[in-house]
Protein backbone atom coordinates (compact mmCIF):
# COMPACT_ATOMS: atom_id res chain seq x y z
CA UNK A 1 0.00 0.00 0.00
CA UNK A 2 1.22 3.17 -0.99
CA UNK A 3 2.39 5.34 2.46
CA UNK A 4 -0.08 8.22 1.51
CA UNK A 5 -2.78 5.65 1.20
CA UNK A 6 -1.28 3.64 4.91
CA UNK A 7 -3.20 3.43 7.70
CA UNK A 8 -1.26 4.81 11.07
CA UNK A 9 -3.75 3.81 14.09
CA UNK A 10 -0.93 5.89 16.49
CA UNK A 11 -0.36 9.49 16.58
CA UNK A 12 2.69 10.69 18.10
CA UNK A 13 2.65 11.66 21.98
CA UNK A 14 4.32 14.28 23.68
CA UNK A 15 5.69 13.89 27.16
CA UNK A 16 5.36 17.13 29.02
CA UNK A 17 3.68 18.50 31.77
CA UNK A 18 1.59 21.09 29.60
CA UNK A 19 0.37 17.94 27.69
CA UNK A 20 -2.00 15.74 28.67
CA UNK A 21 -3.61 12.83 27.95
CA UNK A 22 -6.91 11.40 28.92
CA UNK A 23 -9.12 8.84 27.97
CA UNK A 24 -11.32 11.22 25.61
CA UNK A 25 -9.18 14.44 25.42
CA UNK A 26 -5.72 15.65 24.83
CA UNK A 27 -5.39 18.85 26.62
CA UNK A 28 -2.56 21.22 25.93
CA UNK A 29 -1.21 24.45 27.60
CA UNK A 30 -0.15 27.02 25.08
CA UNK A 31 1.01 30.69 25.20
CA UNK A 32 0.43 32.71 21.91
CA UNK A 33 3.13 35.39 21.50
CA UNK A 34 2.72 38.51 19.84
CA UNK A 35 3.33 42.08 19.56
CA UNK A 36 1.24 45.31 20.43
CA UNK A 37 2.65 48.15 18.31
CA UNK A 38 1.93 51.71 18.75
CA UNK A 39 2.95 53.82 16.00
CA UNK A 40 3.22 57.66 16.53
CA UNK A 41 5.44 59.95 14.69
CA UNK A 42 6.77 57.89 12.68
CA UNK A 43 8.37 55.88 15.37
CA UNK A 44 6.98 52.38 15.88
CA UNK A 45 7.11 51.22 19.78
CA UNK A 46 6.45 47.53 20.22
CA UNK A 47 5.03 45.62 23.61
CA UNK A 48 5.58 41.91 23.20
CA UNK A 49 2.38 40.35 24.43
CA UNK A 50 1.51 36.59 26.16
CA UNK A 51 -1.43 35.03 26.38
CA UNK A 52 -1.86 31.49 27.97
CA UNK A 53 -4.70 29.25 26.34
CA UNK A 54 -5.54 25.65 26.66
CA UNK A 55 -6.48 23.86 23.99
CA UNK A 56 -8.37 20.38 24.14
CA UNK A 57 -9.08 17.93 21.33
CA UNK A 58 -11.25 15.50 21.34
CA UNK A 59 -9.31 11.58 20.77
CA UNK A 60 -12.41 9.96 18.62
CA UNK A 61 -12.69 10.86 15.63
CA UNK A 62 -16.38 11.35 13.83
CA UNK A 63 -18.10 8.77 12.02
CA UNK A 64 -18.05 11.56 9.22
CA UNK A 65 -20.11 11.77 6.38
CA UNK A 66 -19.19 14.29 3.14
CA UNK A 67 -22.44 15.31 1.67
CA UNK A 68 -21.69 17.05 -1.74
CA UNK A 69 -23.61 19.54 -3.78
CA UNK A 70 -22.57 18.66 -7.25
CA UNK A 71 -21.93 15.31 -6.35
CA UNK A 72 -21.98 14.45 -10.21
CA UNK A 73 -19.60 16.60 -11.62
CA UNK A 74 -16.06 15.88 -12.21
CA UNK A 75 -14.56 17.00 -8.89
CA UNK A 76 -17.67 14.86 -6.66
CA UNK A 77 -17.52 12.18 -9.41
CA UNK A 78 -13.10 12.27 -9.41
CA UNK A 79 -13.16 12.47 -5.32
CA UNK A 80 -15.47 9.44 -5.28
CA UNK A 81 -13.86 7.23 -7.58
CA UNK A 82 -11.10 7.87 -5.85
CA UNK A 83 -11.87 6.95 -2.04
CA UNK A 84 -13.57 4.09 -3.51
CA UNK A 85 -10.50 2.93 -5.45
CA UNK A 86 -8.31 3.42 -2.15
CA UNK A 87 -10.52 1.66 -0.16
CA UNK A 88 -10.67 -1.61 -2.19
CA UNK A 89 -7.29 -1.12 -3.32
CA UNK A 90 -7.83 -1.34 -6.89
CA UNK A 91 -4.59 -0.91 -9.10
CA UNK A 92 -4.78 -0.37 -12.71
CA UNK A 93 -2.79 -0.55 -15.92
CA UNK A 94 -1.48 2.98 -17.79
CA UNK A 95 0.43 3.08 -20.50
CA UNK A 96 3.52 3.54 -18.29
CA UNK A 97 2.86 0.37 -16.04
CA UNK A 98 0.99 -0.46 -12.54
CA UNK A 99 -0.58 2.94 -11.10
CA UNK A 100 -1.71 2.03 -7.15
CA UNK A 101 -4.52 4.59 -5.89
CA UNK A 102 -2.72 7.16 -3.10
CA UNK A 103 -4.09 10.31 -1.76
CA UNK A 104 -0.71 12.70 -3.51
CA UNK A 105 -2.11 16.31 -3.22
CA UNK A 106 -3.33 15.75 0.38
CA UNK A 107 -1.46 18.60 2.75
CA UNK A 108 -2.86 16.02 5.41
CA UNK A 109 -2.16 12.55 3.91
CA UNK A 110 1.00 13.20 1.74
CA UNK A 111 3.08 16.27 3.22
CA UNK A 112 4.78 16.38 6.38
CA UNK A 113 6.03 18.51 9.53
CA UNK A 114 8.86 18.56 11.40
CA UNK A 115 8.01 17.76 14.51
CA UNK A 116 11.62 18.26 16.10
CA UNK A 117 15.16 17.02 16.22
CA UNK A 118 16.43 13.03 16.89
CA UNK A 119 18.18 13.21 20.48
CA UNK A 120 20.55 11.05 19.13
CA UNK A 121 21.93 12.03 15.99
CA UNK A 122 20.79 15.29 15.37
CA UNK A 123 18.58 15.15 12.54
CA UNK A 124 15.51 16.65 11.55
CA UNK A 125 12.49 14.42 12.46
CA UNK A 126 9.43 14.79 10.30
CA UNK A 127 5.93 12.99 10.65
CA UNK A 128 3.06 12.89 8.39
CA UNK A 129 0.49 15.85 9.22
CA UNK A 130 -2.68 13.11 9.94
CA UNK A 131 -0.20 11.90 12.40
CA UNK A 132 -0.14 15.19 14.46
CA UNK A 133 -4.03 14.95 16.16
CA UNK A 134 -6.49 11.81 15.27
CA UNK A 135 -8.00 12.39 12.00
CA UNK A 136 -10.32 10.49 9.82
CA UNK A 137 -8.83 8.57 7.11
CA UNK A 138 -10.03 9.78 3.91
CA UNK A 139 -11.23 5.93 3.10
CA UNK A 140 -13.77 5.90 6.23
CA UNK A 141 -15.39 9.07 4.42
CA UNK A 142 -19.53 8.21 3.66
CA UNK A 143 -20.55 9.46 0.45
CA UNK A 144 -23.72 11.21 -0.65
CA UNK A 145 -25.38 14.21 -1.90
CA UNK A 146 -26.84 15.91 -4.41
CA UNK A 147 -27.01 17.09 -8.15
CA UNK A 148 -29.35 18.55 -10.86
CA UNK A 149 -28.02 15.87 -12.96
CA UNK A 150 -29.44 12.81 -12.64
CA UNK A 151 -26.76 10.31 -13.90
CA UNK A 152 -25.55 7.32 -11.62
CA UNK A 153 -22.23 8.11 -10.13
CA UNK A 154 -20.45 5.25 -12.49
CA UNK A 155 -22.19 7.09 -15.58
CA UNK A 156 -21.28 10.87 -13.92
CA UNK A 157 -17.72 9.70 -13.46
CA UNK A 158 -17.58 8.42 -17.08
CA UNK A 159 -19.05 11.63 -18.53
CA UNK A 160 -16.18 13.97 -16.63
CA UNK A 161 -13.37 11.98 -18.70
CA UNK A 162 -10.90 12.47 -16.08
CA UNK A 163 -9.30 8.85 -14.63
CA UNK A 164 -8.12 6.48 -16.86
CA UNK A 165 -10.17 4.00 -18.38
CA UNK A 166 -8.57 1.07 -16.60
CA UNK A 167 -9.51 2.61 -13.18
CA UNK A 168 -13.16 3.70 -14.39
CA UNK A 169 -13.86 0.07 -15.58
CA UNK A 170 -12.56 -1.10 -12.01
CA UNK A 171 -14.21 1.40 -10.11
CA UNK A 172 -17.44 1.61 -11.95
CA UNK A 173 -19.32 -1.16 -10.09
CA UNK A 174 -18.71 0.29 -6.57
CA UNK A 175 -19.38 4.03 -8.09
CA UNK A 176 -22.86 2.46 -9.80
CA UNK A 177 -23.35 1.31 -5.68
CA UNK A 178 -23.27 5.10 -4.68
CA UNK A 179 -26.64 5.16 -7.30
CA UNK A 180 -28.18 8.65 -8.24
CA UNK A 181 -27.05 12.02 -6.44
CA UNK A 182 -30.10 12.94 -4.51
CA UNK A 183 -31.92 15.78 -6.99
CA UNK A 184 -31.07 19.34 -5.67
CA UNK A 185 -32.20 23.03 -6.28
CA UNK A 186 -32.05 24.78 -9.54
CA UNK A 187 -32.91 28.25 -9.95
CA UNK A 188 -31.65 28.67 -13.65
CA UNK A 189 -31.06 32.45 -12.81
CA UNK A 190 -27.63 32.03 -10.90
CA UNK A 191 -25.59 29.30 -13.04
CA UNK A 192 -25.12 29.71 -16.82
CA UNK A 193 -27.93 28.95 -19.21
CA UNK A 194 -25.91 26.52 -20.86
CA UNK A 195 -26.09 24.16 -17.81
CA UNK A 196 -29.61 23.88 -18.27
CA UNK A 197 -29.69 20.11 -20.34
CA UNK A 198 -28.18 18.78 -17.36
CA UNK A 199 -31.18 19.88 -15.07
CA UNK A 200 -33.11 16.77 -15.12
CA UNK A 201 -33.40 16.18 -11.40
CA UNK A 202 -34.90 18.86 -9.54
CA UNK A 203 -36.86 19.33 -6.49
CA UNK A 204 -40.21 20.90 -7.99
CA UNK A 205 -41.48 24.10 -7.24
CA UNK A 206 -40.24 27.91 -6.25
CA UNK A 207 -41.41 27.86 -2.67
CA UNK A 208 -37.62 28.38 -1.18
CA UNK A 209 -38.71 27.43 2.42
CA UNK A 210 -39.81 24.16 1.54
CA UNK A 211 -36.39 23.53 -0.39
CA UNK A 212 -34.92 24.51 2.81
CA UNK A 213 -36.65 22.11 4.85
CA UNK A 214 -36.48 19.33 1.88
CA UNK A 215 -32.66 20.04 1.91
CA UNK A 216 -32.61 19.71 5.95
CA UNK A 217 -34.69 16.54 5.88
CA UNK A 218 -32.01 14.78 3.75
CA UNK A 219 -29.03 15.51 5.81
CA UNK A 220 -30.72 14.10 8.80
CA UNK A 221 -31.86 11.23 7.03
CA UNK A 222 -28.02 10.49 5.43
CA UNK A 223 -27.09 11.10 8.87
CA UNK A 224 -29.28 8.69 10.54
CA UNK A 225 -29.23 6.40 7.82
CA UNK A 226 -25.42 5.84 7.99
CA UNK A 227 -25.55 6.55 11.76
CA UNK A 228 -22.91 9.15 11.26
CA UNK A 229 -21.73 11.78 14.21
CA UNK A 230 -20.71 14.04 11.65
CA UNK A 231 -21.71 15.56 8.33
CA UNK A 232 -19.74 17.76 6.12
CA UNK A 233 -21.49 19.85 3.52
CA UNK A 234 -19.76 20.65 0.83
CA UNK A 235 -20.32 23.24 -2.27
CA UNK A 236 -18.75 21.59 -5.49
CA UNK A 237 -21.10 22.58 -7.75
CA UNK A 238 -21.38 24.78 -10.70
CA UNK A 239 -19.83 28.52 -9.56
CA UNK A 240 -23.05 31.21 -9.30
CA UNK A 241 -23.47 34.27 -10.13
CA UNK A 242 -22.99 36.78 -7.37
CA UNK A 243 -26.09 37.39 -4.82
CA UNK A 244 -26.72 41.23 -4.57
CA UNK A 245 -26.35 42.11 -0.78
CA UNK A 246 -29.99 44.24 -0.53
CA UNK A 247 -30.27 45.71 3.07
CA UNK A 248 -33.27 44.10 4.67
CA UNK A 249 -32.89 41.20 2.54
CA UNK A 250 -29.56 38.75 3.69
CA UNK A 251 -28.05 41.44 5.48
CA UNK A 252 -28.87 39.93 8.78
CA UNK A 253 -29.89 36.50 9.93
CA UNK A 254 -33.43 37.56 10.80
CA UNK A 255 -33.90 39.05 6.96
CA UNK A 256 -32.23 36.37 5.28
CA UNK A 257 -34.77 33.95 6.95
CA UNK A 258 -37.58 36.02 6.43
CA UNK A 259 -36.03 36.24 2.51
CA UNK A 260 -36.44 32.62 2.37
CA UNK A 261 -39.73 32.34 3.65
CA UNK A 262 -40.77 35.02 0.93
CA UNK A 263 -38.78 33.10 -1.60
CA UNK A 264 -36.70 35.93 -2.28
CA UNK A 265 -35.56 36.25 -5.60
CA UNK A 266 -31.80 37.06 -4.26
CA UNK A 267 -31.24 33.94 -2.18
CA UNK A 268 -29.28 31.44 -4.06
CA UNK A 269 -28.91 27.67 -4.13
CA UNK A 270 -25.34 27.67 -2.38
CA UNK A 271 -27.01 30.07 0.01
CA UNK A 272 -30.14 27.77 0.71
CA UNK A 273 -27.73 25.21 1.01
CA UNK A 274 -25.19 26.75 3.96
CA UNK A 275 -28.23 28.43 6.26
CA UNK A 276 -29.75 24.26 6.03
CA UNK A 277 -26.10 22.92 7.22
CA UNK A 278 -26.12 25.48 9.76
CA UNK A 279 -29.88 24.83 11.07
CA UNK A 280 -29.05 21.38 11.11
CA UNK A 281 -25.33 22.34 13.51
CA UNK A 282 -23.28 20.66 10.51
CA UNK A 283 -20.57 22.26 9.06
CA UNK A 284 -20.36 24.09 5.42
CA UNK A 285 -17.92 24.46 2.84
CA UNK A 286 -17.59 26.83 -0.27
CA UNK A 287 -15.50 25.34 -2.31
CA UNK A 288 -16.68 27.74 -5.64
CA UNK A 289 -16.43 31.28 -5.45
CA UNK A 290 -19.70 32.88 -5.50
CA UNK A 291 -20.39 34.51 -2.23
CA UNK A 292 -22.45 32.29 -0.44
CA UNK A 293 -21.92 33.37 2.56
CA UNK A 294 -23.76 37.24 2.36
CA UNK A 295 -23.64 38.50 6.03
CA UNK A 296 -26.76 37.02 6.77
CA UNK A 297 -25.69 33.66 7.17
CA UNK A 298 -22.23 34.52 8.82
CA UNK A 299 -24.35 35.92 11.42
CA UNK A 300 -26.60 33.11 11.20
CA UNK A 301 -23.14 30.58 11.72
CA UNK A 302 -22.12 32.79 14.11
CA UNK A 303 -25.87 32.48 16.25
CA UNK A 304 -25.59 28.74 16.21
CA UNK A 305 -22.00 28.03 16.57
CA UNK A 306 -22.10 26.39 13.40
CA UNK A 307 -18.61 26.33 11.30
CA UNK A 308 -18.66 27.44 7.96
CA UNK A 309 -15.76 27.80 5.58
CA UNK A 310 -14.96 29.01 2.04
CA UNK A 311 -14.23 29.98 -0.39
CA UNK A 312 -13.64 28.40 -4.00
CA UNK A 313 -10.41 25.88 -3.95
CA UNK A 314 -7.21 27.03 -4.38
CA UNK A 315 -5.62 24.03 -7.44
CA UNK A 316 -3.23 25.77 -9.58
CA UNK A 317 -3.33 29.15 -11.09
CA UNK A 318 -3.60 31.03 -7.91
CA UNK A 319 -2.05 28.69 -5.88
CA UNK A 320 0.96 29.25 -7.59
CA UNK A 321 0.44 33.02 -7.40
CA UNK A 322 0.25 33.06 -3.72
CA UNK A 323 3.48 31.71 -3.66
CA UNK A 324 5.22 33.44 -6.51
CA UNK A 325 3.64 37.26 -5.37
CA UNK A 326 4.63 36.17 -1.84
CA UNK A 327 8.32 35.95 -3.17
CA UNK A 328 8.40 38.49 -5.20
CA UNK A 329 7.63 41.25 -2.85
CA UNK A 330 9.51 39.73 -0.03
CA UNK A 331 12.75 39.69 -1.93
CA UNK A 332 11.99 43.68 -2.45
CA UNK A 333 11.38 42.91 -6.16
CA UNK A 334 8.21 44.97 -6.84
CA UNK A 335 5.69 43.37 -9.46
CA UNK A 336 4.51 46.13 -11.61
CA UNK A 337 1.53 43.54 -13.55
CA UNK A 338 0.50 40.06 -13.17
CA UNK A 339 -1.68 38.85 -16.39
CA UNK A 340 -3.23 35.98 -16.04
CA UNK A 341 -4.99 33.61 -18.28
CA UNK A 342 -6.86 30.57 -18.49
CA UNK A 343 -8.64 27.70 -20.99
CA UNK A 344 -10.13 24.88 -19.72
CA UNK A 345 -12.46 22.58 -21.59
CA UNK A 346 -14.47 20.89 -18.98
CA UNK A 347 -18.08 21.26 -17.77
CA UNK A 348 -16.90 24.34 -14.97
CA UNK A 349 -15.27 26.00 -17.88
CA UNK A 350 -18.81 25.89 -20.29
CA UNK A 351 -20.40 27.81 -17.12
CA UNK A 352 -17.66 30.14 -16.20
CA UNK A 353 -17.80 31.38 -20.16
CA UNK A 354 -20.67 32.98 -19.01
CA UNK A 355 -20.52 36.55 -17.83
CA UNK A 356 -21.43 36.72 -14.00
CA UNK A 357 -20.35 33.30 -13.64
CA UNK A 358 -17.27 34.55 -14.61
CA UNK A 359 -17.54 37.90 -12.81
CA UNK A 360 -17.30 35.31 -9.63
CA UNK A 361 -14.32 33.68 -10.54
CA UNK A 362 -12.55 37.02 -11.30
CA UNK A 363 -13.10 38.72 -8.09
CA UNK A 364 -12.06 35.42 -6.38
CA UNK A 365 -9.09 35.21 -8.15
CA UNK A 366 -8.30 38.66 -7.87
CA UNK A 367 -7.26 39.67 -4.01
CA UNK A 368 -4.81 36.92 -3.52
CA UNK A 369 -2.41 39.29 -4.12
CA UNK A 370 -3.59 42.19 -1.77
CA UNK A 371 -2.17 41.47 1.32
CA UNK A 372 1.66 41.26 0.33
CA UNK A 373 1.77 44.15 -1.68
CA UNK A 374 0.03 45.99 1.73
CA UNK A 375 3.13 44.48 3.89
CA UNK A 376 5.13 46.33 1.41
CA UNK A 377 5.16 50.13 1.89
CA UNK A 378 8.60 50.60 1.06
CA UNK A 379 7.98 49.05 -2.60
CA UNK A 380 3.89 50.05 -2.93
CA UNK A 381 2.58 53.46 -1.64
CA UNK A 382 -0.26 53.39 0.56
CA UNK A 383 -3.21 55.15 0.10
CA UNK A 384 -3.08 59.00 0.68
CA UNK A 385 -4.31 59.74 4.48
CA UNK A 386 -7.83 60.08 5.31
CA UNK A 387 -8.31 58.02 1.77
CA UNK A 388 -10.10 54.39 1.15
CA UNK A 389 -8.78 52.16 -1.22
CA UNK A 390 -5.93 49.72 -2.12
CA UNK A 391 -3.52 52.05 -2.70
CA UNK A 392 -0.46 51.63 -4.64
CA UNK A 393 -1.05 47.88 -6.60
CA UNK A 394 0.23 46.16 -9.87
CA UNK A 395 -2.26 45.88 -12.39
CA UNK A 396 -3.65 42.19 -12.65
CA UNK A 397 -5.60 40.50 -14.75
CA UNK A 398 -7.51 37.23 -15.04
CA UNK A 399 -8.64 35.84 -18.17
CA UNK A 400 -10.76 32.51 -18.25
CA UNK A 401 -12.08 31.17 -21.84
CA UNK A 402 -13.63 27.98 -22.73
CA UNK A 403 -11.85 25.49 -25.13
CA UNK A 404 -13.84 22.16 -25.36
CA UNK A 405 -10.60 20.32 -26.86
CA UNK A 406 -8.47 20.34 -23.24
CA UNK A 407 -11.32 18.79 -21.25
CA UNK A 408 -10.29 18.98 -17.83
CA UNK A 409 -6.53 19.50 -18.13
CA UNK A 410 -6.73 23.07 -17.56
CA UNK A 411 -3.92 25.57 -19.42
CA UNK A 412 -2.82 28.75 -17.17
CA UNK A 413 -0.15 31.42 -18.75
CA UNK A 414 0.73 33.77 -16.14
CA UNK A 415 3.06 36.61 -16.94
CA UNK A 416 4.79 38.37 -13.81
CA UNK A 417 6.61 41.66 -14.87
CA UNK A 418 8.40 43.31 -12.60
CA UNK A 419 10.74 46.07 -11.64
CA UNK A 420 14.09 45.42 -10.25
CA UNK A 421 17.42 47.22 -9.48
CA UNK A 422 17.81 51.16 -10.66
CA UNK A 423 14.70 50.92 -12.79
CA UNK A 424 15.27 46.99 -14.53
CA UNK A 425 13.12 45.36 -15.49
CA UNK A 426 12.13 41.37 -15.12
CA UNK A 427 9.30 39.39 -16.84
CA UNK A 428 8.80 35.84 -15.71
CA UNK A 429 6.21 33.61 -17.42
CA UNK A 430 4.66 30.56 -16.09
CA UNK A 431 2.99 28.12 -18.13
CA UNK A 432 1.28 25.46 -15.84
CA UNK A 433 -0.91 22.65 -17.07
CA UNK A 434 -3.14 21.54 -14.11
CA UNK A 435 -5.36 18.04 -14.19
CA UNK A 436 -8.30 20.28 -12.34
CA UNK A 437 -10.16 17.68 -10.90
CA UNK A 438 -7.19 15.37 -9.63
CA UNK A 439 -5.43 18.88 -8.11
CA UNK A 440 -9.31 19.36 -6.14
CA UNK A 441 -9.96 16.10 -5.01
CA UNK A 442 -7.43 16.05 -2.22
CA UNK A 443 -8.26 19.73 -1.54
CA UNK A 444 -11.63 18.92 -0.66
CA UNK A 445 -10.84 15.76 0.91
CA UNK A 446 -8.07 17.94 3.38
CA UNK A 447 -10.59 20.64 3.62
CA UNK A 448 -13.36 17.83 4.58
CA UNK A 449 -10.98 16.12 7.13
CA UNK A 450 -9.73 19.48 8.68
CA UNK A 451 -13.13 20.91 9.36
CA UNK A 452 -14.26 17.21 11.23
CA UNK A 453 -10.99 18.12 13.29
CA UNK A 454 -11.71 21.58 14.24
CA UNK A 455 -15.01 20.73 15.50
CA UNK A 456 -13.39 18.48 18.19
CA UNK A 457 -11.25 21.42 19.45
CA UNK A 458 -12.17 23.55 22.23
CA UNK A 459 -10.37 26.21 23.97
CA UNK A 460 -10.62 28.68 26.84
CA UNK A 461 -8.26 31.38 27.94
CA UNK A 462 -6.26 30.55 31.34
CA UNK A 463 -6.71 32.49 34.26
CA UNK A 464 -7.08 32.32 38.14
CA UNK A 465 -10.74 30.71 38.14
CA UNK A 466 -9.54 28.82 34.57
CA UNK A 467 -11.10 25.23 36.23
CA UNK A 468 -14.37 26.86 36.81
CA UNK A 469 -14.48 27.96 33.07
CA UNK A 470 -15.84 25.32 30.47
CA UNK A 471 -14.20 24.60 27.28
CA UNK A 472 -15.46 26.69 24.00
CA UNK A 473 -15.79 25.65 20.33
CA UNK A 474 -13.75 27.33 18.10
CA UNK A 475 -15.31 30.69 16.43
CA UNK A 476 -17.21 29.38 13.60
CA UNK A 477 -15.47 30.91 10.88
CA UNK A 478 -12.63 28.29 9.91
CA UNK A 479 -9.91 30.95 8.23
CA UNK A 480 -7.47 27.69 9.38
CA UNK A 481 -9.06 26.10 5.81
CA UNK A 482 -7.13 29.08 4.02
CA UNK A 483 -4.38 27.05 2.57
CA UNK A 484 -6.82 25.14 0.43
CA UNK A 485 -9.21 28.04 -0.15
CA UNK A 486 -8.64 31.21 -3.22
CA UNK A 487 -10.33 33.40 -1.26
CA UNK A 488 -10.45 32.97 1.93
CA UNK A 489 -13.25 33.79 4.58
CA UNK A 490 -12.15 35.38 7.67
CA UNK A 491 -13.86 36.16 10.39
CA UNK A 492 -15.58 40.02 9.52
CA UNK A 493 -13.58 42.62 10.26
CA UNK A 494 -10.54 40.68 10.57
CA UNK A 495 -7.65 40.85 7.96
CA UNK A 496 -7.44 37.80 5.21
CA UNK A 497 -3.72 36.03 4.68
CA UNK A 498 -3.46 35.07 1.27
CA UNK A 499 0.33 33.71 1.17
CA UNK A 500 0.78 30.35 1.29
CA UNK A 501 3.79 29.86 3.39
CA UNK A 502 1.54 31.92 6.20
CA UNK A 503 -1.31 30.08 5.92
CA UNK A 504 0.63 26.69 5.54
CA UNK A 505 2.64 27.65 8.51
CA UNK A 506 -0.53 28.87 10.53
CA UNK A 507 -2.20 25.23 9.82
CA UNK A 508 0.97 23.57 11.48
CA UNK A 509 1.43 25.81 14.02
CA UNK A 510 -2.25 25.00 14.99
CA UNK A 511 -1.98 21.55 14.90
CA UNK A 512 1.16 21.84 16.91
CA UNK A 513 -0.19 24.17 19.47
CA UNK A 514 -3.10 21.63 20.28
CA UNK A 515 -0.09 18.99 21.86
CA UNK A 516 1.41 21.50 23.58
CA UNK A 517 4.14 22.17 21.18
CA UNK A 518 6.30 25.41 20.02
CA UNK A 519 5.09 26.98 16.77
CA UNK A 520 7.16 26.58 13.81
CA UNK A 521 10.57 28.08 14.17
CA UNK A 522 13.51 27.72 11.79
CA UNK A 523 15.89 29.50 14.26
CA UNK A 524 17.74 26.13 14.80
CA UNK A 525 19.46 27.55 17.46
CA UNK A 526 21.79 24.63 18.26
CA UNK A 527 23.04 24.74 14.41
CA UNK A 528 23.91 27.99 14.54
CA UNK A 529 25.38 29.93 17.77
CA UNK A 530 27.23 26.61 19.66
P1 LIG B 1 -18.63 20.38 -12.91
O1 LIG B 1 -19.39 21.33 -13.77
O2 LIG B 1 -18.02 19.18 -13.53
O3 LIG B 1 -19.54 19.87 -11.71
C1 LIG B 1 -20.49 20.67 -11.10
C2 LIG B 1 -21.73 19.82 -10.84
O4 LIG B 1 -22.66 20.63 -10.13
C3 LIG B 1 -22.45 19.36 -12.11
O5 LIG B 1 -22.61 17.97 -12.07
C4 LIG B 1 -23.80 20.08 -12.06
O6 LIG B 1 -24.82 19.31 -12.61
C5 LIG B 1 -23.96 20.32 -10.57
N1 LIG B 1 -24.83 21.42 -10.15
C6 LIG B 1 -24.97 22.67 -10.63
N2 LIG B 1 -25.83 23.37 -9.90
C7 LIG B 1 -26.26 22.56 -8.91
C8 LIG B 1 -27.14 22.70 -7.81
N3 LIG B 1 -27.81 23.84 -7.62
N4 LIG B 1 -27.31 21.66 -6.99
C9 LIG B 1 -26.65 20.49 -7.18
N5 LIG B 1 -25.80 20.28 -8.20
C10 LIG B 1 -25.61 21.31 -9.05
O7 LIG B 1 -17.52 21.28 -12.19
P2 LIG B 1 -16.22 20.81 -11.38
O8 LIG B 1 -15.06 20.84 -12.29
O9 LIG B 1 -16.53 19.59 -10.61
O10 LIG B 1 -16.06 22.03 -10.39
C11 LIG B 1 -17.00 22.21 -9.36
C12 LIG B 1 -16.88 23.57 -8.73
O11 LIG B 1 -15.61 23.68 -8.10
C13 LIG B 1 -17.01 24.73 -9.72
O12 LIG B 1 -17.79 25.76 -9.16
C14 LIG B 1 -15.59 25.20 -9.85
O13 LIG B 1 -15.47 26.57 -10.18
C15 LIG B 1 -15.05 24.92 -8.47
N6 LIG B 1 -13.60 24.84 -8.47
C16 LIG B 1 -12.95 23.82 -9.12
C17 LIG B 1 -11.56 23.78 -9.12
C18 LIG B 1 -10.79 22.68 -9.77
O14 LIG B 1 -9.59 22.73 -9.80
N7 LIG B 1 -11.43 21.66 -10.27
C19 LIG B 1 -10.84 24.80 -8.49
C20 LIG B 1 -11.54 25.81 -7.86
C21 LIG B 1 -12.91 25.81 -7.83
Amino acid sequence: IHPTAARRPNYLTVQSENTLYSDDHITAKYVNRGANVVVSNGQFTVTPTFQSFEFQTKKSVSKTGLMMIGMGGNNGSTLSATILANRHNIVWHTKSGVQQPNYIGSVLRASTVRIGTDGVTGQDVHVPVSDVLPMVHPNDLVLGGWDISGFTMDKAMERAQVLDYDLQRQVAPHMAALGKPLPSIYYPDFIAANQEARADNVIKGDDKQAHLEHIRADIRKFKADNALDRVVVFWTANTERFSEIIPGVNDTADNLLVSIEQSHSEVSPSTLFAVAAILEGEPFVNGAPQNTFVPGCIELAERHQSFIGGDDLKSGQTKLKSVLAEFLVNAGIKPLSIASYNHLGNNDGHNLSAEPQFKSKEISKSSVVDDMVAANRLLYKAPEAGKKGKGEHPDHIVVIKYVPAVGDSKRAIDEYYSEILCGGRSTINIFNECEDSLLATPLILDLTILTELLTRVKYRKASAEQDKKEFMPLYPVLSLLSYMLKAPLVKPGTEVVNGLSRQRNALESFLKACIGLDTNTDLLLETRIW
